[in-house]
């Protein structure tokens, strides 16, 4: 059996970034599915590609984890600025999300008049800058040293931020914008769902400015589609495709990994499934009593994906809120991605359009067959009427090769039924998952650890995961 420094199990953001860090060792990566990059990856289906969740790329630019962690894997992405990152639409209002500062206040000024917009807005966008150049951010366990560097964090997040890194969010809201509308609220909290995965309710205000920000910063467009730079990340690693690892056997100082082909012993193991499916891999009593202890996010993610047939100029992103929920979801409102009209992968049959919202999991694991496929396309057909409402040259006739996923889709591909991971939230911040855990050799990677979803958050874990590993 050959014996490897490092063993990846799973090629998603979070194990994609730190195989590639630590490529020079003796190292090795899984993937249990054909296609690289988990909730970003990109599949093929009717001769056509789609993105099969993310499809914003943030964080490339100097003092950014990302771009240091890409620079440092020696990997340029084939990527293009968006030069409005969202445009958002809600009850024929439009409002871009664009990196110009002046010309934002300007539009929400018009959407959602009030006196303070701009104070408001200039401290989100002020906190969010002066986080990324925070430069002790740490979260770890378990070590007497991960317990300094985090302790140090939280003194160099409370010297920066004060009071920020606790106050609520909903208060904080109020006590500069007063009593907003319904709709101004919405705004705010779809905006949150997609970024944070929760809303103004449960976040404290450093949460509600990171998640809010993003398009102060430059958001990229990736050529050929969000799973190439998984492609990019991982192209000198030992990669195994299509092959996932069932039972993982602690021994002494080593992991033996099997999967259905083979078996492998290594020194290290970087878990790259939720939190929530670790325990299932091991038979080790107290390993698996370490995994049960995190409680099931029961949040997951709708998605329907298809080709657009039209000769209209799309931007890349836009969000539409609606005033009720959509059925069989958990929010008001839907993301929707086109691929670049000059790409010549993505948009060979059309546009390629990705188009998400927020579901519960356990909705889709509880109900029989026939009323999955049925209420799987009630959600799919109120998205898509609703979709071509909102774009008055667009019609239905134009749209051909949909199909939609559930949670059970993501659980049966990738592996999960949870997606878009864990928020951290006034309740929870004690209590995340760290990239560590009692167990030597032993590491988690992902949103469902520290710090959470995204390219942005996912990055800032690796960061600290590369650091454990390295010393
Ligand atoms: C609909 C949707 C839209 C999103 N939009 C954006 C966006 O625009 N921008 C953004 O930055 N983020 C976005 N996100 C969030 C982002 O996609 C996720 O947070 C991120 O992709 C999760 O990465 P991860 O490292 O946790 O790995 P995952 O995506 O969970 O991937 C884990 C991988 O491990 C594999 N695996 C699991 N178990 C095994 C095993 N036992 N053996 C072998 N392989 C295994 C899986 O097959 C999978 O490929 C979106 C998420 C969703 C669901």
């Amino acid at each position: 059996m050959k014996l490897y420094d490092l063993a990846v199990v799973g090629s998603g953001i979070g194990g994609s970034m730190i195989a590639s860090l630590n490529k020079d060792k003796n190292t090795i990566i899984f993937e249990k599915d054909k296609n690289l990059g988990g909730c970003a990856s990109t599949f093929k289906r009717y001769g056509s590609y789609f993105n099969a969740g993310a499809t914003t790329f943030v964080g490339y630019e100097e003092n950014h984890p990302i771009k240091e962690i890409f620079d440092k894997a020696n990997y340029k992405p084939d990527i293009t600025k968006s030069d409005i990152a969202i445009r958002i639409i809600q009850n024929k209002k439009v409002i871009d999300r664009i990196k110009d500062f002046d010309k934002f206040i300007e539009d929400i000024n018009k959407a959602y008049p009030n006196k303070n917009n701009k104070i408001f807005w200039q401290k989100i966008k002020d906190i969010d800058e002066k986080f990324w150049q925070l430069k002790k951010l740490y979260y770890s366990k378990y070590s007497l040293n991960a317990y300094i560097k985090t302790i140090n964090s939280f003194i160099e997040l409370f010297f920066n931020f004060n009071t920020y890194i606790f106050k609520s969010a909903k208060s904080f809201i109020k006590e500069i914008l007063g009593d907003i509308s319904k709709e101004y609220q919405d705004f705010i909290d779809a905006q949150l769902l997609i970024t944070l995965q929760t809303t103004s309710k449960e976040i404290t205000v450093l949460s509600l400015a990171l998640g809010l920000a993003y398009p102060f910063h430059d958001v990229f467009y990736v050529n050929g589609g969000m799973g190439s730079l998984f492609e990019g990340l991982l192209n000198d690693i030992d990669l195994k495709r299509k092959e996932q690892i069932v039972k993982i056997i602690k021994e002494k100082d080593k992991y033996r990994l099997i999967s259905k082909k083979d078996e492998y012993l290594t020194s290290n193991i970087v878990l790259n499934s939720t939190i929530y499916d670790c325990a299932n891999l091991f038979e080790d009593k107290e390993i698996q009593k370490y995994y049960q202890r995190f409680s099931f996010n029961n949040q997951s993610a709708f998605v329907v994906n298809f080709n657009l047939d039209t000769n209209e100029d799309l931007l890349h992103h836009y969000q539409i809120i609606l005033d009720k929920k959509i059925p069989n979801t958990i929010s008001n409102s839907f993301f929707i991605s086109f691929s670049s009209k000059d790409d010549k992968k993505m948009s060979k049959n059309g546009y390629s359009v990705t188009i998400s919202t927020h579901t519960n999991a356990s909705y889709w694991e509880n109900i029989n067959k026939d009323e999955y496929i049925k209420q799987k396309a009630l959600c799919e057909n109120f998205i898509i009427d609703s979709f071509v409402e909102h774009f008055e040259n667009i019609n239905k006739k134009d749209i051909i090769n949909i199909s939609s996923a559930t949670s059970k889709t993501f659980r049966r591909y990738i592996n999960r039924a949870n997606c878009g991971g864990n928020a951290i939230t006034l309740k929870n911040i004690f209590q995340l998952p760290s990239c560590t855990t009692p167990f030597k050799g032993l590491y988690n990677v992902g949103d469902t650890i520290f710090a959470g979803q995204g390219w942005p958050g996912i990055a800032i874990g690796v960061k600290v995961l590369n650091e454990e590993l390295n010393g």
